[in-house]
C-alpha cells in the first residue's frame, strides 16, 4: 500500500478522542492536513503515514481543545480590581465606572490578553460576549484562536454603539464582516430578560433564525433576576422566553441557576443549550445551577468561565475540578457529576452548546484539527492509572504544553507562536494604571 502523507503528525500520547464511543488509545496518532484531522489511531495502525512536520507528544495526554462556552473576554482587564462584594456594589461601584473608560483598543487589548491565558491552559474555542466585539473577532482571529462573537444588547445606550438600533447594525455590520471566516462566527446576543424589552429579545431572535446563528442570553443568573422578571411579567425569565417565542435549539442560556421544574421541561422540550458558569456563580454567591437534573433530562450543557472579574482566571481545567467536586456536595452524592461527564461538557457538548459540533470538540477523522497536548512528566500528575480523572481532580491549565487551532500550532512547548507576550503584558498595566486611576 502507498504511504499516506499529512502536513502534521501527532505521536507518542494517550489519544483521547471524545467521539461517540469515547474511544482512548493508548500509544495513538493524530494526522492533520491542512486545518483537518485526517485520522487518528493507534501508532501500529498508522505507521504507514509521514509528514512535512511531527509533533512528539513526550508519552503526554492528546485531546481535544477545551471549549469555553460563555465568557467576557477584555474582562481580563478588571482581574482582581474588586472583589468580595455584594453583586450590586461590585456592579455599580467597581465594574460599570471600569468599564466607562473601555474603547475599542482597550478591550481588543483586554481580549488579547485573555486569548494567551486561554491558549495557555488549553482551551481552543471561546464564546464571547461585550461591547465592540469587533476587536474581540480581531484579536482571536490574530491569536489563531476559534471564538463565536457577539456584541451585547441592551436597552440602554452602550459606549460602542449608542442605541439599540444600532446596535442591530453593528451586529448586522458583524455578520457581513465575518461571514465564511474559518475561525469566528457571529453569534445574537441580548444581554439578558432583565436588561433587554420583549421587543429587543424578539427582533435579536429573528435575526439569529434568519442568518442561522446562535442567540447568547444571560438566564436566571440569581434569585433577584428571576423576582424582578416575575414582577415585571409575572412569569420566571424562562418562561418569559417561552412566551415570547424565542426559545430553540441556537439558543444558549448562560448560568441558568434559578430554575423551577417548569423551566426545566421548557429547556428541555426547546432544546436549549445551557452553558454552566460555577466559579462566577460561586463568587457572586448566585447559587448553584441544578446541572446534574438538566444531564438527566438530557440538556445540553457547556462549561463556562465567566468573565475574568468574576473568576478570576480563564482556566478551565481548574472549573472543571470545581464543577466536579460542587455538586456532588450539593447533592449529597460522590457518584454525581463523574469526571468524564465534566470533560465532555468541555469538549463536545460545549461545542454543541455553540452548534459547532460537527466541526469541533472530539478528535475524529474530517473534524477541525483543534487539540492540545498535556505533559504528564509532572510530581501532580504522578502516576496516571486514568488519563480522565487526572484531567478533572489534578491537571491544571499550565499542564498544557502545545496547542493547536484549525490546524495551525498556536502554542509550542508553552511558547505562545501567535502572541507577543511581552507586547500584551505591557499594554495591560497600562490600560490598569489608567482604570485605577480616579
Ligand atoms: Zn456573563
Amino acid at each position: 500500500m502507498k504511504p499516506k502523507s499529512a502536513d502534521l503528525l501527532i505521536v507518542n500520547g494517550t489519544v483521547l478522542t471524545f467521539d461517540a464511543n469515547n474511544t482512548e488509545i493508548s500509544n495513538g496518532v493524530v494526522a492533520v492536513s491542512k486545518d483537518s484531522i485526517t485520522a487518528v489511531g493507534p501508532a501500529s495502525e498508522l505507521s504507514d503515514w509521514s509528514a512535512s512536520r511531527v509533533v512528539d507528544a513526550g508519552g503526554g495526554i492528546i485531546m481535544p481543545g477545551l471549549i469555553n462556552s460563555h465568557t467576557h473576554a477584555s474582562m481580563t482587564c478588571f482581574r482582581g480590581l474588586a472583589d468580595d462584594l455584594q453583586l450590586m456594589t461590585w456592579l455599580n461601584e467597581h465594574i460599570f465606572p471600569a468599564e466607562a473608560k473601555l474603547d475599542e483598543q482597550k478591550v481588543y487589548s483586554g481580549a488579547m490578553l485573555a486569548c494567551a491565558e486561554m491558549i495557555m491552559s488549553g482551551t481552543t474555542c471561546f464564546c464571547d460576549m461585550y461591547l465592540y466585539e469587533d476587536a474581540v473577532a480581531r484579536a482571536a482571529k490574530e491569536a489563531g484562536m476559534r471564538a463565536v462573537v457577539g456584541e451585547v444588547l441592551y436597552n440602554f445606550d452602550s459606549p460602542n454603539y449608542g442605541p439599540i438600533e444600532k446596535g442591530f447594525e453593528y451586529t448586522q455590520t458583524l455578520i457581513d464582516t465575518w461571514k465564511g471566516d474559518p475561525l469566528v462566527t457571529i453569534a445574537v446576543e441580548p444581554h439578558s430578560t432583565y436588561l433587554c424589552a420583549p421587543e429587543l429579545l424578539k427582533k435579536a431572535f429573528d435575526l439569529a433564525r434568519a442568518f442561522r446563528l446562535p442567540l447568547v442570553i444571560h438566564l436566571a443568573e440569581s434569585k433577584s433576576e428571576v423576582e424582578e422578571i416575575k414582577e415585571r411579567y409575572g412569569r420566571t425569565p424562562v418562561e418569559h422566553l417561552a412566551e415570547l417565542d424565542v426559545l430553540a435549539p441556537n439558543v444558549l442560556a448562560c448560568h441558568c441557576v434559578e430554575l423551577t421544574p417548569n423551566d426545566i421541561t421548557l429547556l428541555q422540550q426547546f432544546d436549549v443549550k445551557v452553558a454552566h458558569n460555577v466559579e462566577s456563580n460561586m463568587k457572586l454567591a448566585s447559587g448553584v445551577a441544578p446541572i446534574p437534573r438538566l444531564l438527566n433530562e438530557g440538556i445540553c450543557v457547556g462549561l463556562g468561565t465567566d468573565g475574568c472579574a468574576s473568576n478570576n482566571d480563564l482556566d478551565l481545567f481548574l472549573e472543571m475540578d470545581t464543577v466536579a467536586k460542587l455538586h456532588k456536595v450539593k447533592t449529597m452524592d460522590p457518584t454525581a457529576m463523574d469526571a468524564r461527564t465534566v470533560l465532555k461538557m468541555a469538549t463536545i457538548q460545549g461545542a454543541r452548546a455553540l452548534g459547532l459540533d460537527e466541526s469541533i470538540g472530539s478528535l475524529e477523522k474530517g473534524k477541525k484539527a483543534d487539540l492540545i497536548i498535556i505533559d504528564i512528566d509532572k510530581p501532580h500528575l504522578t502516576p496516571m492509572y486514568n488519563p480522565v480523572s487526572h484531567l478533572v481532580y489534578a491537571a491544571m491549565g499550565s499542564d498544557v504544553r502545545t496547542s493547536i487551532i484549525n490546524g495551525a500550532i498556536v502554542m509550542e512547548e508553552g511558547h505562545l507562536k501567535t502572541i507577543n507576550l511581552k507586547t500584551v503584558l505591557d499594554n495591560i498595566s497600562r490600560i490598569a494604571k489608567e482604570i485605577e486611576k480616579d
